[in-house]
């Protein structure tokens, strides 16, 4: 495996794996948010510098079966080519001799697009013949596409074998790689979990996870109901998955003999309904009457919170801690992310990923805030849970 920093691209053409799966406006079809595409700059600037040249694939959107003009690649030309400051081409054909003709006579220091991997099935099925037709397009193969780091497609890691030493990561993949590793065997400790959201099912297993290398554990959103529930309190009509309660027991069990200090929420704001203007009061976690329901957490878990990020010097936040999608209870996520902001500052490592914590730390415009945002929402989570990613397996192997 080669480093990005270090391989001199010169006069080669790069095919780099980017995720250009952008929001596209329903009628103009323009790009109407740039993220992604802003963050694979890096990694093609790099090339482009060396004296290279590159070849973008990506997917966009869920094409059914072939070709549709609003999941076309042709859109992003444009705002590819304003952000990355070169000329950018457009290859409608991925696989023809016409396609391969465009790529090998593209100048250095130029860009190709090429259409949409997902518009051809083979991409999705990891078909061996499409990677290997692909790789024609380069000379060198860069992984830059986090989103999709944990499917085993063509483009995404069947390919990599095309290139058994030129075959290496993209600044973007290497950032979350580094994120995560900084994680899980940090020796700045303590190490904090946050982990909120929805369910106990869907955290179970990161929660697993991390139970070998956290020293506090800190629960939040509707998860809170099914540990408050687990622990024989009353939560009226909080949402709670009955199914898991031995889950969370058992959870609970291993935080113990592992001395991990554990928060459960010990106060929520509760709601008559689940709806912004539904009446709320602030009760005991234990004690919520029936007919209502838990939707944030209330003063004194947000000050629990706040104690136990600022003694922490390492941070994951994954989930929110309440429904923060309404502005009644967005405060108990809103706070722990000023708390992560301010230990951040203080020389903490913070990662942010893997569930709805991005868009609420987005929201709160404090992305920049943080040391790691991870642009790879499903990737992130299979990585947190400690599985082996194929598009990162592919290049390390
Ligand atoms: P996740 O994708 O697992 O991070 O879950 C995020 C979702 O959990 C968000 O849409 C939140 O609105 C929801 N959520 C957070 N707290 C609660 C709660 N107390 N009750 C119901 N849903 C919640």
């Amino acid at each position: 495996m080669a480093k990005i920093d270090t391989y001199n691209f010169s006069k080669k053409r790069a095919l780099v794996r980017v995720d250009f799966n952008v929001p596209l406006d329903k009628n103009t079809l323009e790009v109407m948010d740039d993220t992604r595409i802003k963050a694979a700059v890096p990694t093609i600037t790099k090339i482009l510098n060396d004296g290279g040249s590159v070849v973008l694939m990506s997917h966009c959107g869920r094409p059914k079966s072939g070709p549709e003009n609003r999941f076309s690649l042709k859109h992003l030309v444009g705002t590819v080519e304003q952000l990355v400051g070169a000329k950018v081409h457009f290859s409608e054909e991925i696989v023809t001799e016409k396609s391969f003709e465009k790529s090998s006579n593209l100048p250095i220091g130029e860009v190709l697009l090429l259409e949409n991997l997902r518009f051809d099935p083979r991409e999705k099925a990891g078909n061996i013949e499409f990677s290997k037709a692909l790789s024609k397009h380069g000379d060198v193969y860069v992984n830059d596409a986090f989103g999709t780091a944990h499917r085993a497609h063509a483009s995404t890691s069947v390919i990599a074998k095309e290139f058994p030493e030129d075959k290496m990561f993209g600044y973007l993949i290497e950032k979350e790689i580094e994120s995560v590793s900084t994680l899980m065997k940090s020796g700045n400790r303590p190490v904090a979990a946050i982990i909120g959201g929805a369910k106990v099912s869907s955290k179970i297993n990161i929660i697993d996870n991390l139970l070998e290398k956290i020293d506090i554990l800190i629960i939040g959103g509707g998860m809170t109901y099914t540990f408050a529930k687990a622990q024989g309190g009353n939560i009226g009509d909080s949402v709670v998955e009955d199914d898991h309660i031995e889950t969370a027991r058992q959870i609970l069990r291993s935080a113990a003999e592992k001395n991990i200090d554990v928060i459960i929420p010990v106060d929520s704001v509760i709601a008559s309904s689940f709806s912004n203007d539904a009446e709320t009061q602030v009760v005991a976690t234990n004690s919520i009457p029936s007919g209502w329901m838990g939707l944030d957490v209330g003063p004194k878990t947000i000050s629990d919170v706040h104690e136990a990020i600022s003694k922490s010097k390492t941070i994951l936040w994954n989930g929110p801690m309440g429904v923060f999608e309404m502005a009644n209870f967005v405060t108990g996520t809103h706070e722990a992310a000023k708390s992560i902001v301010r230990a951040t500052q203080s020389g903490a490592f913070s990662l942010v990923g893997g569930g709805d914590s991005v868009a609420a730390i987005n929201l709160f415009g404090l992305s920049k805030e943080v040391s790691h945002v991870s642009t790879g929402g499903g990737a992130m989570l299979e990585f947190l849970e400690g599985k082996e990613l194929p598009g990162i397996k592919a290049i390390m192997s």
